[in-house]
């Protein structure tokens, strides 16, 4: 259930620090102390979050990035660079190459962890531990409850994983793949139809509060969780 983060990181000292702080917080954590062995890891499973230093023995952190941006399955992985660079420049090329957010060394464990929930918030709601509004719904990963209008629903582990990451990203149209890849995690061998399955089941458990219609088929293309009514 917990958010898995890959660190990615040469120096063991600072491996150790940035693994501890993230384990201390609640987070699987996976390490790294290369590019190619960050490569393998995610290629065997992927993370929520990757923790990415700067400078690597093999390749830089920055190459690294690239590549994650440039493939499908990566795309929209969220990486946290960390750092010794601290100019304006070096901070600039990191944003650019599509890191959410720059922690400079040397840091404090809190700051790392704060900016892990601000990137969370931002980009994998579902993961921030925070409690997650969208129109009626409350959903509270910590307590794991979910209310429709503040009245509590009764819900499964598998719908309520399905909800709290739809939930995470209304509005936005899943495939049951990336269902399957999101909510299950990916090189998890589940039939598609079993998205199928557990969106009548999440249906279900909202239909007595009346909030079943949010969970929106979109014909062809998957499922979405909406407040609006137009497809
Ligand atoms: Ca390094």
């Amino acid at each position: 259930m917990s958010a898995s983060i890959l660190v990615v990181e040469d120096e063991p000292a600072i491996q150790e620090l940035v693994s501890y702080t993230c384990t201390t917080h609640g987070y699987q954590v996976r390490r790294a102390d290369s590019v190619a062995a960050a490569q393998d890891a995610i290629r065997s499973e992927l993370p929520d979050l990757v923790i990415l230093d700067w400078m690597l023995p093999d390749r830089g952190g920055i190459d690294l990035l690239r590549d994650l941006r440039a493939q499908e399955r990566t795309r929209t992985l969220p990486v946290i660079m960390l750092t010794a660079k601290s100019t304006e420049t070096d901070r600039v090329v990191g944003l650019d190459a599509g890191a959410d957010d720059y922690v400079v060394k040397p840091f404090s464990p809190r700051e790392l962890v704060s900016r892990m929930r601000a990137v969370f918030r931002r980009r994998a709601p579902q993961h921030s531990g925070e409690a997650i509004a969208y129109g009626p719904l409350t959903i509270d990963p910590a307590r794991h409850e979910v209310a429709v209008d503040g009245k509590p629903v009764k819900i499964g582990l598998a719908e309520f994983k399905l909800l709290k990451f739809l939930a995470g990203h209304p509005d936005r149209v899943f495939s049951r793949s990336q269902l399957l890849d999101s909510v299950w995690g990916d090189h998890v061998f589940i039939e598609e139809r079993t998205v199928d399955v557990h969106v009548l089941r999440l249906r279900k458990a909202l239909a007595p509060a009346g909030a079943q219609h949010l969970v929106q088929t979109v014909r062809g293309l998957g499922y979405r969780l909406s407040i609006r009514s137009d497809s």
